[in-house]
């Protein structure tokens, strides 16, 4: 079907566009509502037009499909569509419902006059994707409904609903009912009245006071968003469509600081992670048509750290949880914490008392594994033991009805041999819930060897609704993220023995935008758990070099915030890290110990250390197959690390350095004495894509 259908109504004729699912302005799109506007131009019976998309979109802007293709330029382009629209010789009416959104809403503000269901979402949202609006957004928002409100959408990028902007010149008419009939009737006023062609370009805008609001705003958004281009060129390009001579002065000012923007690292990053995040739910052997298992009821095992975060995330949208522990002090302790958390949403202002009531009635607290009969799920949260898993799954697999999803939370353990203490391991799967499980967005969901197609979709599926992003992850030791971070925490012990602080190392990370260093990290999860996976390691991988420093820091009951002590200091009740004389101190001893001369390390080499470390561990697991796409690697950071968003995460800022120099900097590192000499040797598929010219993503 085409994308846009022409027909006249007497002597109006309608333009609808209808390219699911939210009419993307794709170049047919484009080239259909031109085609509709020469037809309605040549024939002189036709006195107006309606442009009018569907219930569920205006058009919600650029056809995301074709970014990145030649035909997201090709003419007619959006600005020659806006320029063909507003210098059309009999006026049109656009007729907006649904989302109506950047291009979607410039395209709007390019027609004569506009009307309105009363909630129409309004947004210019592509300061989101490190970018400002591009055609002609910038000039005539402001015009329509003034600088400070037009400032603050383009700014924000976030939606206002239609009736919220009633009073401005954005909307000539608010519609209740059918949005065709209603634009009609208009449509009828502006013949009989022989209404003018109103073009948004001649609409004069009077600020008395310019200079000094856009200073104010200046000053305002350079301290607010540090890392980000694109919020200061929306800014400059709002304050051009109020001091610009001419409409047209304020047009090519907007254009230039577009293509400013278009080329930038932060903009390639935040599209990066805006496809990313839709690329990481397609799993190439899993169609979207994929039958999916009914759930509608889950059973959670374990009401500890995890298993109370888990349940959160789905009775909050409503679905009950049966929630299993071996003991009542347990449970109680688990449902208390469940409690505490929504009573400091309330004290908030997030939540009402009766909400968390309804929530909390949502939970089914037993002892007995009989009450999981009903469940169409279950999550198992229970102790980190293999033996202990086995013993769950066993009684799982005697219980649950058949059909039924088995999911475990294992952030070590292998998904496969879980699998295997059941006779179904085409039911099982990984659900990896980062902490605290009721905030974190990441879960990764690990594939078994055995996991059925139906129940990766479903799970995949399932995610989505309790709002994760969700990436899919092979079986191996760590999966993707911990996997990496492993390889990112050894270099940064390495650091501390070559002559840096913990402190030093956080700040560098920290100021290129990690939202936390690694030993401020380490702190916050626990530093028992990294010194238990490494006593493992020294037995599985003797020959692998792991520096002893954490060691000693655990040996003297160092464990990080919940001791008060780790690589930091923390005072009672709070969490800021404060530096401890007496951990430089075994720093340095360790060094001396050892036979290092310790020596200044700029912040350069700290960062690129760390990380290049997670990029080459990255391009393992893309290359063992354990994570489908180099993008989802990067969604795993974006959502699960704290890495900064403006740079893309670990194999996106590799390619931004470009790999051939990433390998260099990697030979330089392998020098270095210190550290282990293999640490350095390029994954082969890094090495591959740099010896060719290619990028990881
Ligand atoms: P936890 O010690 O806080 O909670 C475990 C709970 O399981 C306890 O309440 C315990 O009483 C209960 N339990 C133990 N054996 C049981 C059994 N046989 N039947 C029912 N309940 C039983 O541990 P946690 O931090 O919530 O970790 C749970 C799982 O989640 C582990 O597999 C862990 O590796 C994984 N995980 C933890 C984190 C984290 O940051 N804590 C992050 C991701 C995954």
């Amino acid at each position: 079907m085409s994308s846009t259908s022409y027909e006249t109504k007497g002597n109006v004729a309608v333009i609808s566009m209808n390219n699911p699912p939210i009419n993307g302005l794709g170049h047919e799109l484009r080239t259909g509502i031109v085609e509709g506007l020469m037809a309605a131009q040549a024939d002189a019976a036709i006195k107006v037009v309606v442009l009018i998309g569907t219930p569920r979109a205006f058009s919600g802007g650029a056809d995301i499909r074709e970014f990145g293709t030649p035909k997201t330029f090709a003419e007619p382009n959006l600005n020659t569509v806006i320029r063909t629209l507003e210098a059309c010789t009999k006026p049109v009416i656009a007729a907006i419902s649904g989302a109506c959104m950047g291009g979607g809403l410039e395209l709007a503000m390019g027609c004569h006059y506009r009307v309105a269901l009363k909630d129409a979402q309004i947004a210019l949202p592509e300061v989101k994707l490190g970018l400002l609006p591009g055609g002609g957004g910038t000039q005539r928002l402001p015009r329509l409904i003034g600088p400070e409100l037009a400032l603050n959408m383009i700014l924000s990028g976030n939606i206002v609903p239609s009736a919220k902007l009633a009073g401005t010149q954005l909307f000539d008419q608010m519609v209740d009912g059918d949005l065709l009939t209603g634009a009609l009737a208009f449509a009828g006023n502006v013949v009989a009245e022989n209404l003018p062609l109103k073009k948004v370009r001649d609409i004069k805008i009077k600020m008395a006071n310019a200079d000094a609001f856009f200073q104010f705003a200046r000053n305002s958004v350079s301290v607010a968003v540090r890392n980000l281009p694109a919020p200061m060129k929306c800014l400059e390009a709002v304050a051009a469509a109020v001091t610009s001579k001419s409409f047209d002065d304020g047009m090519r000012t907007e254009r230039e600081l577009f293509m400013q923007l278009l080329p930038t690292p932060e903009s390639r990053a935040l599209r990066h992670a805006f496809f990313g995040e839709r690329a990481a739910s397609k799993i190439p052997d899993v169609p979207d048509t994929t039958p999916l298992r009914k759930v509608e009821k889950m059973a959670v095992i374990g009401a500890g750290t995890m298993g109370g975060g888990i349940t959160m995330n789905f009775i909050n949208i409503g679905m009950p949880v049966t929630l299993l522990e071996t003991k009542q002090d347990a449970l109680d302790r688990g449902l208390a914490t469940i409690r505490k958390n929504y009573d400091s949403s309330v004290k908030k202002g997030r939540m009402t008392a009766a909400q968390v009531d309804e929530r909390m009635a949502l939970i089914k607290p037993t002892l007995s594994y009989d009450d999981l009969k009903e469940a169409d799920m279950v999550i198992e949260a229970v102790f980190e033991e293999i033996g202990v898993k086995e013993q769950v799954f066993k009684q799982l697999d005697a219980v649950m009805k058949p059909g039924a999803i088995l999911a475990s939370n294992t952030s070590t353990l292998d998904v496969n041999k879980i699998a295997q203490f059941t006779k179904r391991p085409q039911d099982v799967i990984g659900t990896h819930f980062f902490s605290p499980a009721n905030v974190m967005k990441l879960l990764e969901v690990v594939r078994g060897a055995a996991t059925a197609k139906d129940v990766l979709a479903t799970t995949m599926a399932l995610a989505k609704k309790i709002k994760k992003t969700a990436v899919v992850s092979g079986v191996c030791d760590g999966f993707i993220g911990n996997r990496m971070i492993e390889q990112y925490i050894r270099q940064a012990l390495f650091l501390l023995e070559e002559g840096a602080t913990p402190k030093q190392v956080d700040r560098a990370v920290e100021k290129w935008g990690m939202a936390m260093g690694p030993f401020r990290m380490s702190d916050l999860a626990g530093n028992d758990i990294g010194w238990a996976i490494r006593k493992r390691r020294y037995v599985e991988y003797p020959h692998i070099r792991y520096s002893r420093i954490g060691d000693r820091l655990c040996e003297q009951g160092r464990f990080g915030q919940k001791t008060g002590l780790g690589w930091y200091r923390y005072e009672a009740g709070k969490r800021d890290a404060v530096p401890d004389p007496a951990v430089e101190k075994m720093v340095e001893d360790y060094s001396k110990e050892i036979g290092v001369t310790r020596r200044k390390i700029g912040d350069e080499e700290i960062v690129h250390r760390l990380i290049f470390a997670l990029t080459n561990e990255g391009a393992k697991i893309l290359e063992e197959g354990i994570a489908l796409r180099a993008s989802d690697i990067d969604m795993v950071y974006l959502t699960g690390y704290g890495f900064p968003i403006h740079r893309g995460g670990p194999m996106l800022y590799a390619d931004e350095i470009g790999l051939y120099n990433v390998i260099l900097a990697m030979r330089r590192f392998a020098t270095n004495p210190r550290g282990d000499p293999g640490f350095w040797t390029p994954a082969p598929l890094l090495a591959k894509l740099a010896a060719e010219g290619k990028s990881l993503t």
